[in-house]
């Protein structure tokens, strides 16, 4: 088994480049075993004031530095974080409990950011546009919004924190960042890295605690500019709702309800194994897991035979056994939702043909543990169809058509990801434009983004901004339009224009 041992028992803040310790902390416990790993400050809102300050101050500073500058920063980030992979990716095992190489694909995603946003130091584009009066100039530049506050979930705790602070970084902002308290040991490695690679004091600043309190302390903050938040519908409507009365801008990344599209002339062995993929990667924790199975009646009977078949190569158990395909669930709060979700699907009608249960036994008693789980005969008001259960659980809805299985895909209240399986050349171009999700893949499971391309999602799943991409730039800056006339008198636009 990998090991992976931190260099503190209590984790600190960190706060204009010093690290603090907090008056109140609570223990991280590793799902798969139990164990305390660490303890992380519950903080108050006392430390997010001291944060902005801090944070206002220095981006005075980092607002000036020339943007390829700053990406050097960036470069040095996404070196270190190469070299140490392996170390990061057995901590987030131990504290998140996905498994070995899940957790090594997730840093990878960080590494991979930090590069790609190194490289938008030198590109930050604007554009240069013509003026409608002679001798004027005109052009719209990326400026920065200043103090950013950074709320992020524990299912993807380095690879989200990557794609809002590395866009935030480059284009001149100073970042408060709030991890969730469940998994604040990536984010104690990520500002190590960061303190290392020589961002400067106060760039970043990290405050761990309740999202009640740091949270709110954050959204409530009038210094802080822009949220951008990643986590359930509810925390985000709520976040919404503060930042609307404030005129505070607020990028939301929420649930999901993504579904797999499988037609009858699928290649039915690909998308089992990419349904297995993603409902039971990161035992259904991620916001892209496929928790729908949009299937053609000519074929439902063959591919439930066929993915249940796959699923029992599905070994569980701690994550940082090499040979472990499925870890815990986070945390009894999850449990009990998933099993809530079992229940209801029962008393709903579907069939449950796999799992169903939480696993206990000898090599289970100290971890949260569920067993990957199929119903089917499932119908679209089923709320096991409907609502978003964030665990192993897939349900089978049989369809008659391709134009049924579109009108059940868009069916949910929320819009992440969605896929189809075909070898129609025509479907597949009609499933890219009609999926109201928003990140359509074919031939390939709900999830596999890659982080040059926006992440995102329509409907209760976001409120159109997107994480990753060129497009993260767009939550971290102002447009600023600039006219500078050159003809030595007052040209009145509009006006003068004959
Ligand atoms: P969550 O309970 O909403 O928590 C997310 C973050 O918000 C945590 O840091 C939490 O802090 C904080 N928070 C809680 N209440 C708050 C408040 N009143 N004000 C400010 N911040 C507050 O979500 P989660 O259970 O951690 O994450 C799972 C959810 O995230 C799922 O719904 C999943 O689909 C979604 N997700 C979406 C995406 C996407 O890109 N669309 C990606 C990943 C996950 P504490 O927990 O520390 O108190």
């Amino acid at each position: 088994m990998t090991k992976a041992v931190l260099d503190q028992k209590v984790l600190k803040n960190h706060m204009g480049g010093e690290w603090a310790e907090a008056s109140e902390v609570t223990d991280v416990i590793n799902p798969a075993t139990g164990e305390t790993i660490v303890q992380v400050p519950l903080s108050s809102k006392e430390e997010v004031n001291q944060a902005v300050r801090a944070a206002k101050k220095a981006q005075k500073e980092w607002g000036l530095v020339p943007a390829p500058m700053r990406a050097e920063v960036l470069f040095e980030v996404g070196r270190i974080m190469k070299e140490r992979k392996e170390h990061l990716a057995a901590l987030l095992t131990m504290e998140n409990g996905k498994v070995l190489e899940e957790a090594r694909g997730e840093v990878q995603e960080g590494i991979d950011m930090a590069y790609y946003m190194a490289g938008e130091g030198r590109r930050l584009f604007g554009q240069t546009t013509n003026a409608e009066l002679k001798d004027k100039f005109a052009m719209s530049v990326r400026a920065p919004i200043g103090v950013v506050g950074l709320i992020t979930p524990w299912n993807f705790p380095i690879a989200i924190a990557t794609w809002k602070s590395f866009p935030a970084i480059v284009s001149g902002n100073a970042v408060i960042w709030k991890p969730a308290t469940e998994t604040p040991i990536m984010a104690h490695e990520l500002m190590k890295i960061f303190i290392e690679a020589g961002l400067p004091k106060g760039v970043v600043n990290i405050v761990f605690g309740r999202g009640s309190t740091v949270g709110d302390a954050m959204v409530q903050h009038k210094d802080i500019r822009v949220i951008s938040f990643t986590g359930s519908g509810e925390t985000g409507s709520h976040i919404a709702a503060e930042c609307g009365r404030q005129l505070k801008k607020v990028s939301l990344e929420m649930g999901g309800k993504n579904a797999v599209i499988v037609m009858d002339d699928a290649d039915l062995d690909l998308a089992a194994e990419g349904i297995v993929w993603s409902a039971f990667g990161t035992s259904g924790q991620r916001c892209t897991a496929c928790s729908r199975v949009i299937v053609h009646q000519n074929v439902l009977k063959e591919l439930e035979k066929r993915v249940l078949e796959k699923m029992k190569a599905l070994k569980i158990g701690n994550g940082l056994k090499e040979d472990i395909k499925v870890g815990p669930i986070i945390n009894q709060a999850g449990m009990d939702k998933i099993k809530k979700y079992i229940q209801i699907g029962k008393n709903e009608g579907a069939k449950l043909i796999a799992g169903g249960q939480e696993l206990t036994g000898d090599q289970y008693t100290d971890g949260l543990f569920f067993e990957p789980t199929v119903f089917t005969d499932a119908t679209i008001d089923m709320r096991i169809v409907q609502e978003e259960i964030f665990g192993p659980v897939v349900s089978f809805i049989p369809v008659a058509s391709f134009e049924e299985a579109i009108e059940v895909n868009n069916s949910v209240e929320y819009g992440l990801s969605s896929s189809i399986f075909t070898q129609d050349v025509n479907q597949v171009f009609k499933a890219q434009r009609d999926l109201d999700t928003g990140i359509v893949y074919v031939n390939a499971g709900t999830t596999g983004a890659e982080i040059h391309l926006p992440f995102g999602g329509t409907k209760g799943t976001g409120n159109g901004h997107r994480d990753s991409g060129v497009q993260a730039l767009d939550v971290y800056t102002e447009w600023k339009a600039v006219y500078v006339d050159y003809s030595g008198k007052l040209q009145r636009a509009q006006i003068d224009v004959d």
